[in-house]
């Protein structure tokens, strides 16, 4: 998936990745599951959110490189 297909979602800390047995890779909001605000899978691309934190997807501290999927 390209990265301006993903948008924020893409260096967001909130965000997960899940990857199926086809390759394809899906974002699954983090703040979805205690925020009803928040869908738990985005339309993407994600241009502007109200939940946005930057940070390593998946990652709870926050740190981590900007933009590395995992
Ligand atoms: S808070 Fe917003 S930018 Fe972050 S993962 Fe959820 S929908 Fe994407």
């Amino acid at each position: 998936m390209r990265d301006d297909a993903v948008g924020l979602c893409l260096t967001c800390r909130w965000a997960r990745t899940i990857t199926n047995r086809r390759g394809s890779t899906f974002f699954r909001c983090g703040r979805a599951d205690t925020d009803p605000r928040f869908a738990r899978y985005p339309a993407l691309p994600m241009l502007t959110c109200i939940g946005y934190e930057e940070g390593r997807p998946g990652d709870p501290t926050g740190s981590g490189e900007k933009g590395e999927v995992v």
